[in-house]
């Protein structure tokens, strides 16, 4: 066995595996080890929002175990361990089982931690967050536990949440969805794909509570009720919230790194801390926006590649590209490259009875974002060089 000092990365999802992978591309030598609070398999997170329509259980979603990964990567994986500190000027972590670790450099893979409503009422307490493929697998059995077709309310209706619902009613089910907004996915889309996507549900069993948030969750006779804001109540059996993830950062904030939503980190991926990177849903990456968490696949895959490289000897600077997110509704094809948080400008739609294109315009007349119904690679590919162009000209 080697004496040298690992590599050790914290996190076992796609953020973890995908720079594990891109590491050991080009260098088969160093000592890699995983350290990770889960079980450490490796699945596809994305297809938690829309398995329940294909019939899958969480063990058809893992894709490999911790066992397989570790051959594949000639690692050591450690599962069901906690990082609990670090020390950047020892070069070490601790861990929940009591380990003192040495590493070479250390890329922390933390993700993000679903944002819990302050919710008032006894069963409070079960409101489910998928965010992994053990929660998925506890509101599986949620439902699997019922008699028949559950009454289930998803709290917030943003990408996820969108998501779910249209699962969850192509898997038999009804849906509530709650949102304080006028629309759904309002902070991502156009109102005219809002209201594309309203329309496409028009006939399935998805009720729209919307300027309204939920206030507490009880028991009832039948189920649970949920009380919303607005004064009214929803009965249901699951209640499923998807308000959001919050970056995981407070290992890092402890161990004195930079943090501001997430994990700050350069252009090459590094942290405030020699030998320390981060990547995927913990990360804040530097962009021309500034600052910005993207806890999507595209830009961990591309900041795996990069961070892949300079761990390996070659520096290599993550080179981001916007991309569309395409949006997972069977009901309808959606992709979104929205705007960057915070512009001010205007969607102008266009329905050319076929589809919806709808371009993001600030106030200097430069397109910043855009979204479309019906969209196929070619079309995603063109209105993203309309937009590189359009940003290439914002920066000259
Ligand atoms: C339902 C759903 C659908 C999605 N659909 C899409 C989609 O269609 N397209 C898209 O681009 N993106 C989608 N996303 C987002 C995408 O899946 C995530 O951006 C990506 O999976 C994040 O990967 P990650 O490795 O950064 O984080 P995670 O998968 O959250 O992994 C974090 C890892 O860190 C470990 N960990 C955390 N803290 C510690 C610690 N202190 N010690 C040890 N281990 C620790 C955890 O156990 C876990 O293994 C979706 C997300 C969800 C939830």
């Amino acid at each position: 066995m080697s004496d040298a000092l690992p590599l050790i990365i914290v996190g076992a999802g796609m953020a973890a595996y995908a720079v594990a992978r891109e590491f050991r591309k080009l260098d088969k030598t160093t000592p890699l080890l995983l350290v990770s609070s889960d079980q450490a398999g490796s699945y596809a997170k994305p297809m938690l929002s829309n398995a329940l329509a294909m019939g899958k259980g969480a063990a058809q979603l893992l894709s490999f175990s911790a066992e397989q990964m570790a051959a594949t990567l000639g690692a050591t994986i450690v599962g069901g361990v906690t990082v609990s500190d670090i020390d950047s000027s020892a070069r070490t972590i601790g861990c929940s089982d009591g380990r003192t670790l040495a590493y070479r450099d250390l890329v922390l893979a933390l993700g993000a931690t679903p944002i819990r409503l302050a919710l008032a009422g006894d069963a409070a307490e079960r409101v489910l967050s998928v965010n992994h493929l053990d929660d998925y697998a506890v509101l599986r059995q949620r439902l699997a536990d019922l008699p028949g077709p559950a009454r289930v309310t998803i709290l917030g209706a943003g990408l996820i949440g969108c998501e779910f619902a249209d699962d969850l009613v192509a898997g038999g089910h009804q849906v509530t969805l709650i949102d304080p907004n006028a629309r759904p996915l309002a902070a991502l889309a156009a109102p005219a794909l809002s209201d594309a996507l309203v329309k496409a549900w028009a006939a399935l069993p998805i009720t729209l509570k919307m300027r309204t948030t939920a206030s507490a969750v009880r028991r009832a006779e039948d189920g649970l009720v949920v009380e919303l804001a607005d004064g009214s109540a929803v009965a249901a059996d699951v209640v499923l919230s998807a308000v959001g993830l919050r970056p995981a950062i407070a290992l890092a904030t402890a161990a004195g790194l930079a943090t501001g939503r997430g994990i700050v980190v350069d252009q090459f991926g590094a942290t405030s801390a020699a030998g320390i990177y981060a990547l995927g849903d913990c990360a804040e990456y530097s962009t021309d926006h500034g600052g910005t968490v993207l806890p999507y696949v595209a830009p961990l895959l591309l900041a795996a590649r990069a961070i892949g490289a300079t761990l390996a000897g070659t520096p290599t600077p993550i080179v981001l590209k916007t991309d569309a997110v395409v949006v997972k509704t069977a009901s309808l094809k959606l992709a979104l490259a929205p705007p960057p948080v915070g512009s001010t400008g205007s969607w102008v739609a266009v329905d050319d009875g076929e589809r919806i294109v709808a371009r993001f315009v600030d106030q200097a007349g430069i397109m910043r974002g855009f979204g479309l119904t019906l969209h196929t690679p070619a079309l995603r590919s063109a209105l993203m060089s309309e937009l590189d162009k359009a940003h290439a000209t914002a920066l000259s």
